[in-house]
């Protein structure tokens, strides 16, 4: 925070404590789904979602496609419902991510249906007048989506237009709700209607789900409700004091010359303006804290600084922190400050901090960080799908800074993932093992075993195996995609099927046929079966198992990972003394765990990690 312009602190023991108040106004049956849409209002969806699983959360609540695959990439298992409509083009990723749409339409159901099983929930619009079917003809349209085999409902709700202020129109929704439900045999698990507002405002017995978005964030919808619950904000946005000046009777500050200073004054540049979300409509208006006291904005907020009147302030100084958003003092809560200009807390705190690192705290201590510019998010018009190039940028740039290096290796496994890629492969489950044997028959080599096994979309009905004798002739087999398996043969020995052949090789325990060809300096071996038809385009296992030689003097073997990986175990065993690996990876991790036991030293890195090609290890006898 040292060096930052402006950053925002996520207290994730405040959102803890909100969840805990609000929970007080579940009635006993009650589950609650938390909504983590526009990055967690703005808080960060990827640690909200964690704490609020860990608070009990049952689902998460996102607005589309894109929020939805991010949760999925980063780990988030448990259910998360789209909120908004999607649309037909997005049906594949959804079924793939075991995501949850929202139907609110016919059509949209129907074509969903066709395409494979899927669990959804239907959206009944009450009198909100946004998304979901009209309460009026909503019975027909769930009868009709029940009628769609591969369909299955395991929710049904509607949305409040005004819980925060408006009872009597809530009621209404409610009673047109329960009407609807009252209809209908077997209800659905989740039956849903109130946003957080709601949960204060309107308890309905007749749900068993309730939706938490803004309280749960820490911000009043409507202040009588301070009365009734305690929360805490959960987002501070702070900056530091750049410049301190002074004006005499007369001058002007900022564009247009909004501010004419009444008397001599001093006041001070912030490093922050309407691009870091620091509403333009706070110019004149707007307050910050500094040491404890409350200073106001003075003319117009420009898109990069803003001037404050610190007059108050004894001892004003460059560097001093400033808090612009939330924290105790309620002068300035997300609230507060929009209703300086009739402005909506839900848009500030989505839009604040845009330019900011975000610190997360519990207890008062930094836990975890994310850094700048996490919210660009992919956009759709990547069309440099070549891995190499985005990997070269990325070691470019982890030589400059670890946090923009994380960045980018971040945004690649997004743009791979999120973008869905379809010309990348992966593997998972990556395990290369080798093993050296002293060999009767030829005693300057090793007898070498190895065994590869991963997972992967199996591309075609066959793929291949190549050995060659030299770079050169291997290398073409390096830009062939159908060649699973590659093996550098010593120059000494000669290309024959004694030297170098492969004993196994199974997808998802089929043993497949291989046929081997030896032509122009390389032998290449055929992998097929019939019954690999039916698995193309699915993940499947391979296991490739081989048995060469490899020279004794040449006292070293180097293992290569060349395309993107999940997870990496490359063991090495043997009975020579003094054998060393060096790994070369690239990736978030320079730096896999090595284990050495007896005859044996493993590379190892977590089951998740991703690996970066070109890396590799070497290992040294
Ligand atoms: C955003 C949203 C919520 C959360 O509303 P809050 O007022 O922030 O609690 C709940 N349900 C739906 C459908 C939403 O889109």
């Amino acid at each position: 925070m040292k060096n930052d312009r402006s950053w925002t602190e996520i207290d994730l023991g405040n959102f803890k404590s909100n969840i805990k108040e609000l929970k007080k106004f579940f009635h006993p049956q009650a589950e609650f789904m938390q909504i983590v849409k526009a990055d967690a209002y703005g808080h960060g969806a990827y640690q909200i979602a964690k704490q609020a699983i860990e608070s009990g959360a049952v689902s998460l609540g996102v607005a589309n496609l894109q929020e939805g695959l991010l949760l999925r990439y980063q780990g988030i298992k448990i259910p998360i419902v789209i909120l908004s409509p999607s649309l037909e083009n997005e049906i594949e990723q959804i079924l793939e991510n075991q995501l949850i749409p929202t139907i609110s339409t016919l059509d949209f159901a129907e074509k969903l249906n066709d395409k494979g099983k899927c669990e959804i929930h239907i959206n009944i619009d009450t009198g909100m007048g946004r998304s979901g079917f009209n309460y009026l003809n909503a019975l027909e349209n769930i009868d009709k989506i029940r009628k769609l085999d591969n369909l299955e409902i395991n929710g049904i709700f509607s949305h409040f237009s005004s819980a925060e202020e408006d009872p009597e129109f809530t009621k209404l929704q409610s009673d047109r709700f329960e009407d609807i439900l009252s209809k209908l045999d077997n209800l659905p698990k989740f039956i849903h209607i109130s946003n957080s507002s709601g949960v204060l405002t309107f308890p309905n017995r007749y749900t068993n789900l309730v939706r938490l978005g803004l309280l749960s964030y820490g911000i009043y919808s409507n202040t009588e409700m301070k009365n009734k619950v305690n929360l805490k904000p959960v987002m501070t946005f702070k900056t530091r004091i750049t410049q301190v000046k002074s004006a005499k009777k007369g001058d002007s500050i900022g564009y247009n010359r909004t501010f004419v200073a009444p008397t001599d004054m001093e006041y001070a540049i912030l490093p922050v303006g309407y691009a870091d979300g620091y509403d333009f409509l706070l110019s004149n208006k707007g307050k910050v804290v500094i040491n404890d006291l409350v200073c106001s904005i003075v003319g117009k907020v420009s898109m990069d600084m803003i001037a404050v009147d610190i007059s108050k302030l004894a001892k004003p100084e460059v560097g001093k922190e400033v808090i612009l958003l939330g924290d105790s003092n309620k002068s300035i809560s997300a609230e507060n400050l929009t209703s300086l200009y009739s402005g909506l807390s839900y848009e500030l705190i989505s839009q604040i901090g845009r330019r900011a690192k975000r610190y997360y705290k519990e207890d008062g201590k930094i836990i975890d960080s994310s850094p700048l510019l996490r919210r660009d998010f992919v956009p759709k018009d990547f069309s440099d799908n070549k891995l190499g190039n985005i990997i070269e940028t990325a070691i470019e740039q982890r030589l400059q800074s670890k946090e923009i290096a994380n960045l980018v290796h971040e945004d690649i496994l997004k743009r791979l993932f999120a973008e869905k890629d379809k010309d990348i492969q992966y593997r998972r489950n990556f395990k290369h093992s080798i093993k050296f044997e002293n060999s009767d028959e030829f005693p300057k080599y090793f007898l070498t075993s190895t065994n590869l096994s991963f997972s992967k979309k199996l591309q075609n009905d066959f793929f291949s195996v190549a050995c060659a004798k030299t770079e050169n002739d291997l290398e073409k087999y390096f830009l062939r995609n159908d060649v699973e398996y590659r093996w550098l043969l010593d120059n000494s020995i000669d290309l024959e099927e004694m030297f170098f052949n492969v004993t196994s090789v199974k997808v998802n325990n089929i043993e497949l046929y291989n046929e081997m060809k030896i032509a122009d300096g390389c032998i290449e071996i055929k992998c097929y079966h019939p019954d690999l038809k039916s698995l193309v385009g699915k993940e499947v296992d391979f296991s490739i198992s081989t048995k060469t030689y490899y020279p004794k003097s040449s006292h070293q073997l180097s293992v290569y990972i060349i395309e993107l990986t999940q997870g990496v175990d490359i063991s090495f065993e043997s009975e020579l003394k003094n054998v060393e690996a060096v790994p070369i990876f690239s990736g978030k991790s320079k730096f896999p765990k090595i284990l050495k036991n007896k005859n044996k030293i493993s590379i190892l890195t977590d089951k998740d990690e991703w690996v970066f090609p070109t890396s590799g290890v070497v290992f040294v006898y």
